[in-house]
């Protein structure tokens, strides 16, 4: 009813967001039944051991010679009668609810496993997981953390946790304490999305990352856009002076990364190269390769 979504909309924001009608606002203002249906199913998924959820993979290029060096893992739901529904949409939902914790742990935990397939063949390679803020800020995120690299076997040294800006809502200090903290277990830390929402420079140099993301709302028309290629250029000449590698999101083609080699890019990662695949796929693509 629509009673019942207004409290919960309420109870929501009481507790999880301390007050502020936002999630009222995300998601109930508009569908808001055909939403709390999807909430309620993506719940239900994740309580029946994230069932319905899998990984696919996008594949991140080296900007000097054009090779493999790493990927992304990226998640997927998939469950009748909604279909496939982007992360983008659900994510931003689900990440303040309790529930959040164990996907984000089984998310780790199957990308881990996945991905150590390719760590034989790459000893090198860098596997690139999303981390929301809202992980990181449950104490026990660590531990989670650490009993799922023995658990799998994983070297911590080819793991890249993607932060987003949105981890500024979480204190300076524990956040800077655990940024620490898993770079001292050899942990990489990439900064994700650059570019939308509240950037800044800042961020940078108060958190110790190695990589930063560049979103891909940058490069779009970037030809054409004065304004976005001096951000880019001012952008990448810092991270360069920082030590910070930088990575292109959204490559789409070839002229694209003809335009940006004149910048300090490390990586890109882009349909030009290819689209997010499941494991099958991405091991018969890059692994024959090698062997
Ligand atoms: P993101 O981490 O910035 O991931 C990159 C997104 O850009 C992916 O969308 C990817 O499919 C898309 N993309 C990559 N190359 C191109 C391109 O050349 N053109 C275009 N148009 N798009 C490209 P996706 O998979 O829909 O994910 C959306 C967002 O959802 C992610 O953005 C990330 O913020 C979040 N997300 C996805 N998986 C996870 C996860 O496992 N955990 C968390 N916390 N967030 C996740
Ligand atoms: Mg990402
Ligand atoms: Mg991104």
């Amino acid at each position: 009813s629509v009673q019942g979504s207004a409290r919960y909309a309420l109870n929501q924001s009481k507790h999880e967001r301390h007050g502020e009608l936002v999630f009222f606002d995300d998601m109930m203002l508009n569908n808001n039944r055909k939403n709390l249906e999807l909430l309620g199913a993506l719940r239900r998924s994740i309580l029946n051991d994230c069932s319905d959820f899998y990984l696919c993979y996008q594949p991140i290029i080296s900007a000097k010679e054009e090779k493999l060096i790493g990927m992304e893992a990226l998640l997927r739901w998939n469950k009748e009668p909604f279909g496939e529904v982007s992360p983008g949409i659900f994510i931003p939902w689900l990440e303040n609810d309790p529930s959040f914790f164990d996907l984000g742990n089984w998310i780790l935990k199957r990308a881990l496993t996945e991905g150590k397939q390719l760590i034989k063949h790459y000893p090198d390679f860098i596997l690139n997981v999303n981390i929301s803020y809202t992980q990181l800020a449950r104490i026990n995120f660590r531990q989670a953390l650490v009993r799922i690299l023995e658990e799998t076997g994983f070297p911590a040294k080819n793991l890249c946790l993607e932060l987003t800006e949105r981890c500024r809502q979480l204190e300076r200090e524990y956040l800077r304490n655990e940024v620490t903290y898993l770079q001292s277990l050899g942990i990489k830390i990439a900064l994700d999305d650059f570019g939308t929402g509240f950037s800044s420079l800042n961020l940078l140099s108060e958190l110790p990352i190695d990589t930063l993301k560049i979103d891909r709302g940058f490069l779009m028309g970037i030809e054409d856009n004065i304004a976005n290629q001096a951000v880019v250029k001012a952008v990448t000449e810092c991270a360069d002076n920082l030590d910070i590698r930088v990575c292109m999101e959204g490559i789409e083609n070839r002229e694209l990364i003809n335009f940006v080699k004149k910048y300090a890019v490390y990586s890109y990662q882009g349909y030009y190269y290819s689209r997010p695949i499941r494991m099958e796929q991405f091991l018969e693509k890059y692994l024959d390769y090698v062997s």
